[in-house]
């Protein structure tokens, strides 16, 4: 098992066994298009050589070598609930307590999504979780900022499209009302330095109900943040609709939704968007196999989505990966899965630059323009 894990994370998308079978053209055309994601966590995504080294520089990495240090950071195959995924998270929170190594990580994260052609994208943190050592919730968030901000320049160095980043605010389901209230506040005084998202994530089966933080989502709506929600990794459709109280824009997940026909048509009639993420959700225990998960149902019944990696390093994942799988797995059409990644720029929280949004969706359309097996008008493959 030690190996199979850390080898998937070294694997060429051509030996995904999610993505047999995708036309060598069709995984060239995935790489190359533009892309959008919303859903991407910071402290799932480490490079297993930066964790190893932080880790070392911290006397947090008990003798591990850097094999050791990716078995650590992937997630299970197929874990029992979305508790036992969540101990992924355990030894990057654990090494993430100080400004350096939180600008460090996120410098690092807009660098790898742009390699993997993301155009776009959102990335999000718990900042509450980042204060066991003395770090301020302020210092902890301008740390983030900062290091988005290098990352962002060094792409732009390098030449090519460059890329655009938000950031989102997470508070845990987990932590006190008072404390989501205060990331909250801390959030909002960093909306123009592109925070734009507040979230609530975190174990659902022991904290089920989203509006103990209310108050939280209240202020973070006051002040402009655009509003999303982790639900449905655990309680099923009941669950999605459990959210639907603190009135998000996007949904993290939301997938059981696809059980309850009366919750996607309030989903459609609201215009809420789930962002999902197929191969967490099967990582999760939710899906009994990456093929059953509900995406193209949820799609092809005119639910607004995005799809989305979660974790890059835990999912040993690229966001072309996710694309190639639901090609290859759950059948999109190459027509539908570039609707999606449209899409994501459609809802993205870039509230705070329509004119950005604007310019990013010009650029997409471009694209496809030339590429008739993005546009084409069929429908399911
Ligand atoms: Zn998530």
């Amino acid at each position: 098992m030690r190996t199979d894990r850390a080898e998937a994370l070294r694997r060429p998308l051509e030996r995904d066994p999610l993505a047999a079978g995708l036309a060598p053209d069709q995984l060239a055309l995935l790489r190359r298009m533009p892309k959008a994601e919303l859903h991407l966590h910071l402290d799932g995504s480490l490079r297993p050589a930066t964790a190893l080294e932080l880790a070392r520089e911290r006397d947090l990495d008990a003798g591990m070598d850097i094999a050791e240090m990716a078995e650590r950071l992937i997630g299970p195959e197929h874990a029992t609930n979305q508790a036992e995924l969540l101990l992924a998270f355990d030894l990057p929170i654990a090494i993430l307590q100080d400004a350096e190594s939180l600008t460090r990580v996120s410098h690092e994260l807009v660098e790898d999504v742009a390699t993997d052609g993301t155009r776009y994208v959102e990335i999000r943190w718990g900042p509450a979780l980042h204060v066991e050592r003395g770090l301020s919730l302020r210092d902890g968030i301008a740390a983030v900022v900062a290091g988005a901000r290098t990352g962002t320049a060094a792409v732009s160095a390098g030449g090519g499209p460059g890329i655009v980043v938000r950031l989102i605010a997470v508070a845990l389901r987990s932590h006190a009302p008072g404390l989501s209230v205060a990331v909250a506040r801390e959030a909002a005084r960093f909306l123009g330095d592109g925070l734009t998202g507040f979230d609530l994530a975190g174990g659902e089966a022991a904290f089920p109900d989203p509006r103990l933080h209310a108050e939280a989502f209240a202020l973070a709506r006051a002040a402009g943040l655009g509003i999303t929600i982790h639900a449905g990794e655990w309680g099923g459709a009941a669950q999605v609709r459990r959210a639907l109280a603190v009135e998000p824009a996007r949904i993290a997940h939301g997938a059981p939704a696809v059980d309850d026909p009366a919750l996607m048509a309030e989903l459609r009639t609201r215009g809420i968007t789930l962002d999902l993420c197929p191969t967490s959700n099967t990582q999760a225990g939710i899906f009994p196999s990456y093929a059953a998960h509900p995406l193209p149902r949820l799609v092809r019944a005119g639910v607004s989505a995005t799809l989305n990696t979660d974790d890059r390093t835990v999912s040993a994942l690229t966001l072309t990966g996710e694309y190639a799988r639901a090609r290859a797995a759950l059948g999109l059409s190459m027509a539908e899965l570039w609707r999606l990644d449209r899409h994501a720029l459609e809802v993205a929280f870039l509230h705070d630059d329509e004119a950005l949004r604007s310019r990013l969706l010009a650029e997409f359309d471009a694209f496809a323009a030339s590429q008739a097996d993005l546009t084409t008008a069929a429908g399911p493959a």
